[in-house]
Order: structure tokens, then sequence, then C-alpha cells
């Protein structure tokens, strides 16, 4: 059970969804790298800290405890003990995570969590920099995408049907904003690894994205 996929990818691509169910047909825990960010994230709104990328937000991100814990195989996210799994889906910790998940010191708190997290092996970890710099020796590396139309359209019906009204132009900014923090940053960039397959999920449906990744992932040793 030493194998790793490492699935990558921007926001909106699938990435979520699919590795879930990925690690649900292999028997495998899944990670959800996204998560540790947005509760350091939450740490540091919860101090009151508005500037993301100053001195005092980087000791918020140094006290906290983060941490991922497993029920059965779905993962919930600890800060300071406390499960915050859900409050670190609001508005208010997307928008600060990508400038504070920027800093190279703010990365280097939680690699060595993930790694540990995956020491063993027989684990999904999603995110955007798994393939590159977490787990450069995973089994499996997939790199997903989609038409940037798609991902709003698809975060917007989300966020519907959780009841919330959501305007799917503000959507599409916010992905773009994101997206070019993300892929721009100097450190841990969101780049597709060289030796990762990629997944056009544009006008793939769930089960075919996940059945082409568990194909790949029991071809390759899984
Ligand atoms: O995947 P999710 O949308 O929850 O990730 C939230 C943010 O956390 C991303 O936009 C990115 O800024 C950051 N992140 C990261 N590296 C990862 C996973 C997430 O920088 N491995």
């Amino acid at each position: 059970m030493s194998f790793v996929v490492a699935i990558d990818g921007p926001a909106g691509s699938g990435k979520t969804t699919t590795a879930r169910a990925v690690a649900e047909r292999l028997g495998y825990r899944y990670l959800d790298t996204g998560a540790l960010y947005r509760a350091l994230a939450l740490a540091v709104i919860r101090s009151g800290i508005k500037d993301p990328h100053g001195e005092e937000a980087l000791a918020v991100c140094r006290a906290a405890r983060v941490r991922p814990v497993w029920e059965g195989r779905a993962m919930r996210v600890l800060l300071d003990g406390e499960d915050v799994s859900e409050e670190i889906r609001s508005p208010e910790v997307t928008r600060l995570v990508s400038p504070l998940s920027a800093r190279p010191e703010v990365r280097a708190l939680l690699v060595d969590l993930q790694r540990e997290a995956g020491r063993e092996g027989g684990i999904v970890v999603e995110g955007r920099d798994i393939g590159s710099v977490v787990f450069p020796e995973a089994g499996l590396k997939v790199f997903l995408v989609a038409d940037p139309e798609e991902r709003a359209r698809r975060r917007w019906k989300e966020i519907e049907a959780s009841g919330v009204r959501a305007n799917l132009e503000e959507i599409r900014r916010a992905i773009d904003e994101r997206d070019r923090r993300d892929s721009g940053r100097s450190v841990a960039p969101l780049v597709r690894a060289k030796d990762a397959v990629e997944i056009d999920t544009t006008r793939l449906t769930i089960d075919e994205q996940v059945d082409r990744i568990v194909r790949l992932a029991r071809e390759a040793g899984a």
C-alpha cells in the first residue's frame, strides 16, 4: 500500500469530487491539502488580522496547530483541536487563502505534515503542487484542467445547490483571480509536473474522470 495518487489542477477543475471517488474505488484514504491551507487562513481571519502579507499573519500561522484526521476514509481538518471542516469553505477564507498560501514560509509549515500523512501510501492527495513538490515520487500524477467557463458554471451550480444565490460572472472573476495568483507565485506554483497525465474534464462526466484515473492507477501498480 505504498502507492500515492497525486491530483493537481486549478479551482473548479473537479479535483475534490474526483479525488474522493478515486480514493473510494481504490480503498485509499483521501487528503485534501487545500483544506490545510484554508485552516491557516481561518486562523488568520479569527485573529482579526487583515493583511496576509505581514509578520503578524505569519506568527498566527506558526502558532496554529492544523491537523488532518480521518473518520473512516473521510478527512476532517482540525484547527487547535476544533473541527473546522465546514467553516473553511466560507467566502472570506476562499479570498484570503490564495495570497496567504503564496508565502514560502506558510508553505513550509505544511509540507512535512502532508508528507507525513502520505508516508505509508494508500492515499489520494489533491492540491496544486502535489506532483511537483510534495510527492514528486508519486506512483501516478494527474493534472486536471477544464475550460474557465465550465469551471465557473460548476462552482455556480454547487453554490446554488446549497441554497445560496450566486452570480456567475463574479464567480468567474474570482476563479480567474485565484488561478492567476496560484499559477504566478514564485514558490510551488500551480504547474503540471512533467510526468503528470493531463485530463481535460470539460466534457467528461465525473464517472468518466474517475474511471480513467482508477485505470491509470491500476496500470501503474496501485
Ligand atoms: O483546493 P482549494 O480550492 O480548497 O484550495 C484553496 C487554496 O489553497 C488554493 O487556491 C491555493 O491558493 C491553496 N493551495 C495551495 N497548495 C495546495 C492546495 C491548495 O497553495 N497544495
